[in-house]
């Protein structure tokens, strides 16, 4: 058991920004409203996930960290979807066979909690304990007994840009969440979780940026498109903060890049990398997220004209903000 653990871990755990993203989208499935998320050390010692979600039954907790323990039912529509990301109910197994776990749970209906030690995915010890309702996961020491994989992390820098680009897209993407973000002790952010999306942005990037967005809001036939475009450009001189979401997730797209270049091209040739943070709900029909084991790349069908919505939208909203 644990040697196939290890082996999915590979493909699921990649390196620690893997780990906080599949804590972070579990206590999001949990409809938690506040999440702290702690690290120490770039992930690769500590990184500690608390929510206010629904929280583990006692009974329920072994099976948690087995694999293909999903205790999620998936509507038929979804089981396209399921299938093209893969890892189901694999996750917490991955993660708890390559490294030591603390995790602390109580659902609503239980008057005490419990709290449980994993070592390389085997439950050591577990007490009942009080505490309040959610679930915290601190994943201890990643990659201590796959010395191949620890030597293959990047330094702490690379490995906190990594997290802190999943920390920040899925605070985005969730501005109806309050994040709490703490890195070696020091407070990053607090997002509110007022399901405002400039407050989110505001509380992330600072006033610089917020203060030269302007907002975008169009729809066109089963399309829409929101968020925020701006006059300036990224200062880094990349894409870092052309950020965009399709139907509520954090992706990666040619073609709406493409699409921003050209908008701005024409209007702002001298605005090189525009800040943008942009919405996008296209029919799930049109939209192919399998094309990547990492979730964040998509295929369109029907590039031109989601493309041009995209282009035209940007346009009218450039053109009639007189910048
Ligand atoms: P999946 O999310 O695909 O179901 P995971 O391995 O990520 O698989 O999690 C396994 C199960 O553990 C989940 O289905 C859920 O029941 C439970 N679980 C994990 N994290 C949390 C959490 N933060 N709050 C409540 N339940 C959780
Ligand atoms: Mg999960």
């Amino acid at each position: 058991k644990s040697v196939s653990n290890k082996i999915a871990a590979g493909e699921v755990v990649e390196r620690p920004a893997s780990v906080v993203k599949e804590l972070l989208e579990n206590s999001i499935d949990a409809n938690s409203t506040s999440v702290v998320i702690e690290i120490r050390d770039a992930g690769k010692s500590y990184i500690r996930v608390s929510d206010n979600g629904r929280g583990i039954h006692k009974e329920d907790m072994y099976l948690a960290f087995e694999r293909h323990a999903t205790s999620k039912i998936y509507s038929d529509a979804e089981i396209y979807d399921i299938k093209s990301l893969g890892f189901r109910g694999e996750a917490l197994a991955s993660i708890a066979s390559v490294s030591n776990i603390e995790i602390i749970t109580k659902t609503a209906d239980d008057e005490y909690g419990i709290r449980a030690e994993l070592v390389g995915g085997e439950i050591i010890s577990n007490n009942s304990i009080g505490c309040p309702d959610g679930t915290t996961i601190v994943v201890k020491d990643l990659f201590y007994n796959t010395p191949a994989r620890h030597k293959f992390l990047k330094s702490n820098s690379t490995e906190m840009n990594y997290i802190n680009t999943i920390v920040n897209n899925i605070a985005l993407s969730h501005p109806e969440i309050s994040f709490r973000y703490i890195v070696n002790n020091k407070n990053i952010f607090t997002t509110q979780g007022n399901d405002d999306l400039y407050s989110t942005i505001y509380t992330i990037y600072g006033k610089d940026i917020s203060k030269n967005l302007i907002k975008i809001n169009h729809e066109k036939e089963e399309m829409k498109i929101k968020g925020f475009v701006s006059n300036i450009s990224c200062t880094r001189g990349n894409r870092q903060l052309q950020i965009y979401f399709v139907n509520g997730r954090y992706v990666k797209n040619k073609v709406i890049t493409r699409a921003i270049d050209e908008a701005y091209g024409t209007l702002m040739p001298r605005n090189r990398f525009p800040i943008c943070f942009l919405y996008l709900d296209i029919p799930s029909n049109k939209v192919d997220v399998n094309i990547h084991p990492a979730k964040t790349e998509i295929r369109f069908r029907d590039e031109r004209r989601i493309s041009e919505f995209i282009l035209n939208s940007i346009k009218e909203k450039l053109l009639s903000s007189d910048l």
